[in-house]
């Protein structure tokens, strides 16, 4: 959740760098007027050696991310991609966005993607698959990984709420073969808007940086105006103000993510002992405790929580409400999905359902105020031993 929590002077100093020394905010060309001075660049490289992959690629969201990575895998019109039912919307927007057909899977009770319901789901359509680690607990990557290697299909994943997690002390965006991060004003580190792809293969990367910058290959035998290509794109440059502050915002993300996980665990162990079940972690998870949720027994009692919370003046975006805009089977303004799984869409993944119905979801901060923890166990209490 926040990387805002931590903008400061260091943002600043990036931002005055960029201006007394440069004043070119795009990030190509203008090599006389620029003083060497190239952010994206230094933020892409910086970003590629904090994840420990060889290439980084800086875009403008983490929808565009998502894109970007489908283009780079030359996903095409009538391909179908598999995501998982809890996830942002964002995630079926571009698979929309780039005519192939969404699959989503239901979870368990990881509440990510459930790998048996992956295996059933599979086709020989399916192109891609999107694994997403939600609120910032990992997916069981390595059953996930092991089913999309035995069907040959590229594994994507989506890291928004993940950067600075770790799987198997492998960082989240790198176990499969492209990662994606948001950069938006509600993830772990922020640009204001911005995303981030990243790649193990040069080909894959080359031309995920072609296609994000209107087929241009940003040859070096000539000016960018005579520049060449070999297939079409589209914008969704960085520019340089996002990445002078992704700079310094990524020097923040271990603290960032330290200091999530600290206060997610003064939570858990001020509620412990309450009638509730956390959600499952897979083993090898460094989780970036982005929320802390937590099962209950019903709806009723998750929705009392909730109010109890809100009386209490604690936290916002609370499941289950926030489910609308997290949950595919609450989108049936999107017609690409209502057309596979049926009018009754709610109904359609009725595990997933069933789950987010009875989570109960706390956004963690860094600064917390110190009698967090126990005005959340007051109010459990209040509800489930009243
Ligand atoms: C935030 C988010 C995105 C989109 O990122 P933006 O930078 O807001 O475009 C994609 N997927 C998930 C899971 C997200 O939470």
């Amino acid at each position: 959740m926040p990387g805002f929590e931590v903008i400061g002077k260091e943002e600043f100093a990036e931002i005055k760098h960029l201006f007394d020394e440069s004043k070119i905010l795009f990030r190509h060309s203008f090599d006389h007027l620029r003083n060497n001075i190239y952010k994206v660049k230094e933020f892409e490289k910086a970003f590629a050696e904090r994840m420990k992959v060889p290439y980084a690629l800086g875009v403008t969201s983490g929808t565009a991310a998502l894109r970007v990575a489908l283009a780079a895998l030359d996903i095409k019109e009538g391909d179908e991609v598999i995501t998982q039912s809890f996830t942002f919307v964002a995630t079926v927007e571009a698979i929309i966005e780039s005519r192939a057909i969404p699959v989503i899977t239901e979870i368990d009770k990881t509440l990510n993607m459930d790998p048996i319901d992956l295996e059933k789901k599979i086709t020989e359509k399916t192109k891609a698959i999107i694994v997403v680690h939600m609120l910032g607990v990992p997916a069981r990557l390595k059953e996930i990984k092991q089913i999309a290697d035995n069907h040959g299909i590229p594994l994507i994943e989506d890291t928004a709420w993940g950067c600075g997690g770790c799987y198997e002390n492998i960082p989240l965006g790198t176990y499969g073969d492209i990662g994606t991060y948001s950069f938006d004003f509600a993830k772990t580190m922020t640009t204001g808007e911005g995303g981030m792809v990243v790649f193990k293969d040069k080909t894959l990367f080359d031309k995920a940086a072609a296609w994000h910058d209107h087929g241009h290959e940003n040859n070096p035998e000539f000016p960018r105006w005579e520049d060449s290509r070999s297939s079409s794109g589209f914008n969704y440059r960085m520019n340089e103000m996002q990445g002078a502050v992704g700079l310094a915002q990524l020097k923040k993300l271990d603290y960032v993510v330290e200091q999530q996980r600290i206060n997610a665990r003064l939570i858990i162990d001020a509620i412990s002992g309450l009638p509730i079940e956390l959600r499952d972690i897979p083993n090898g998870s460094y989780e970036t405790a982005d929320a802390l949720v937590f099962l209950v027994d019903s709806n009723q009692t998750a929705r009392q929580c909730r109010d109890a919370f809100i009386n209490a003046g604690l936290g916002t975006k609370i499941l289950p409400e926030a489910i609308t805009w997290h949950f595919a089977g609450t989108w049936d303004h999107m017609p690409e999905l209502v057309k596979r799984n049926g009018e009754d869409l709610i109904n359609a993944f009725p595990v997933s359902l069933q789950l987010l119905n009875r989570s109960v979801s706390l956004p963690i901060a860094i600064n917390i105020v110190k009698d967090f923890p126990i005005k959340i166990k007051e109010a459990l209490i209040s509800v489930l031993q009243s």
